[in-house]
């Protein structure tokens, strides 16, 4: 596949990467995140939820908000992050569109928190998941109202959503020396399983972003 990249990331320094789920990381830009983390780039992880909606693939011995927050330190680990620089919110899992303002302090929060020079989440037309299009979205209506000026925000376009003819791509970060710690990371969320066995085979060389700023 022929390398295209048209913007070019200005600042790295640090990385912030908002996500809705202990997961989205992983599953989405782990590759990116740990390649970013073996350049030794500042670089903190939030979730704005605990995942504790939905489905458990494995016996619970603890509530599944516990046992995803424990999910989330092992596989940010494989991916070379300390836990110090991990945040879980306490937004409700799959309910964060009823409530955008609250969406709008915690992110608005975590940006003055760590200053990011770039901030990573996924594309809004990429996921139909409406946790995460609300995180994008707020990102993006930060970014346009002059909130963010100086950071760039990088926003992924999943794998199965992903046609290599969009025009709209203008980044795609070659991850494959990363790729078995992203896989590591993915087999991390066992309560998630299904979704595991779905995406390690789909996994791609490439991530791909669409770059603003
Ligand atoms: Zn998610």
């Amino acid at each position: 596949m022929p390398e295209k990249q048209r913007k070019e990331i200005k600042n790295l320094s640090p990385v912030l990467c908002i996500n809705a789920h202990p997961d989205d990381e992983s599953f989405g830009f782990g590759g990116t995140i740990s390649k970013f983390a073996g350049m030794k780039r500042p670089l903190y992880i939030v979730s704005l939820t605990s995942g504790e909606a939905g489905q458990s693939a494995i016996p619970l011995t603890n509530d599944l908000s516990t046992t995803r927050k424990v999910e989330f330190g092992l596989a940010v680990s494989e991916l070379g992050i300390p836990s110090e620089k991990t945040f879980i919110g306490s937004l409700p899992d799959g309910k964060l569109a009823d409530d955008p303002k609250e969406v709008e302090e915690v992110i608005l929060k975590m940006y003055k928190r760590f200053q990011p020079g770039l901030i990573l989440t996924m594309h809004p037309q990429s996921t139909s998941h409406p946790d995460h299009v609300i995180v994008a979205q707020t990102i993006l209506q930060f970014k346009e109202s002059g909130v963010l000026q100086n950071t760039q925000i990088m926003l992924q376009y999943l794998p199965d959503k992903f046609t290599p003819a969009t025009d709209d791509i203008t980044i795609q970060i070659p991850i494959g020396d990363f790729i078995e710690q992203k896989k590591a990371a993915i087999r991390r969320h066992q309560t998630q399983g299904k979704d595991v066995k779905r995406i390690i085979p789909a996994l791609l060389p490439y991530e791909y972003f669409l770059l603003i700023g």
